[in-house]
């Protein structure tokens, strides 16, 4: 079996970040056919469009696409269809990308980065598993209206069981690769498209005995994040409520830098990028951290080719370097040893 990966550097700190990711995914010497396309500003700048039709046939023979970042101040004057953002809601739905998995973890040397108290988050690992084609975001009817002689805001929540179901499969084989805990997020009390969520879920579960299942109150879990996060491994919700559940996740950590994302289709084919954009204001200077792009790699390891081994190989890479005492700018801190972001990949490839 051929194993292509699309790698798009983008724009601002993208180029050096995914650099450092490919040279890990090459030394890992697992036969990976790798080439390198255009995506956002980048793009924009050689052939007029953020996502040109070149691209667009490599994402698509591709099995997983690696992303840096795009945008940045340059394109942000362009007429929308050519703005970079285009380019990467243009790649998540030809993918047809209807999973996110945005892991949180928080690595006990970075515990004093998170506005939380290090006892409450250090060690940290949780995975949010959110639906990203469907709810309130897509729903249909719409819209603002005059009603009555007064404006009128409407938007409709929807999931088909199929969405659900789909969904659902993702997060509990996730659970399957990790400390198998599940926890469905819903607001079932109020909203009946989220009891149809809860019912399908709970139909699910016989099917992955070997994984617990819980159900949790969006408002609840929102709250249970940031008392006491660490009772979290897998939790998956739809695309509303994972949007802000995620960001809130995330920021426990307190290092953007840090973290990974996946999007993944139906067959496992994914788009792997931090979750962080281009940085222009760090852009060119060998200073950005690598460490997210790094680790989406270990994602696209993981979940695209199903190679548990290598991902953790790398996973455990980066936590050497961290316990070595390396630090990006951006992770700084008194005592440790601040190094750019080739010396920071150098370091994950010598622990590999
Ligand atoms: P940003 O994430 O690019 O930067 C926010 C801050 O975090 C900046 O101070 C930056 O220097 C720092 N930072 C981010 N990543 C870092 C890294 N790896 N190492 C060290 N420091 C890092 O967010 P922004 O400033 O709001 O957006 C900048 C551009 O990125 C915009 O054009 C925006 O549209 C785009 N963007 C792209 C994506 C994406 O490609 N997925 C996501 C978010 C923003």
């Amino acid at each position: 079996m051929t194993k292509k990966i699309l790698v798009l550097p983008g724009d601002g700190i993208g180029p050096e970040i995914t650099e450092e990711a490919v040279r890990v995914l090459k030394a890992l010497e697992l036969g990976f056919e790798m080439e390198t396309a255009l995506l956002g500003g980048a793009a924009v700048d050689a052939t007029g469009d953020p996502y040109p039709a070149a691209t667009q046939e490599l994402a698509k023979e591709a099995d997983a696409v690696l992303l840096g970042a795009v945008g940045g101040p340059k394109w942000d004057v362009l007429p929308r269809e050519q703005r970079p953002e285009k380019g990467l809601l243009g790649i998540r739905k030809h993918l047809n990308l209807f999973a996110n998995l945005r892991p949180a973890i928080l690595y006990p040397e970075l515990a004093d980065a998170s506005t939380l108290k290090p006892e409450v988050v250090s060690g940290l690992d949780i995975l949010i598993v959110r639906e990203l084609t469907g709810d309130i975001y897509f729903g249909q009817p719409r819209g603002i209206e005059i009603r009555d002689g007064e404006r009128f805001g409407f938007n409709t929540m929807r999931y088909t069981e199929t969405e659900i179901r789909r969904i659902g499969r993702v997060a509990f084989e996730a659970a399957r690769k990790r400390g198998k805990k599940l926890c469905s997020v819903d607001k079932m009390n109020v909203l009946e498209t989220t009891q149809l969520w809860r019912d399908v879920m709970t139909e699910l579960a016989p099917e992955y005995p070997d994984v617990e299942l819980t159900h949790m109150l969006a408002d609840n879990a929102a709250m249970q994040l940031v008392r006491a996060p660490r009772q979290f491994d897998v939790l998956v919700t739809g695309n509303m409520f994972g949007d802000i559940l995620s960001d809130e996740a995330s920021m426990l950590t307190g290092s953007i830098g840090m973290l990974p994302s996946a999007s993944l289709d139906e067959n496992n084919k994914g788009l792997y990028e931090p979750s962080h954009g281009s940085a222009p204001d760090i852009a060119g200077q060998g200073i950005a951290n690598p460490l997210a792009t790094i680790l989406s790699a270990a994602m696209l390891l993981r979940y695209t080719f199903n190679l548990e081994e290598a991902a953790r190989r790398v996973e455990e890479a980066v936590k050497k370097v961290l316990a070595q005492g390396l630090r990006t700018a951006d992770i700084f801190a008194a005592g440790t040893q601040k190094v750019g972001t080739k010396e920071m990949g150098d370091a994950v490839l010598a622990a590999l």
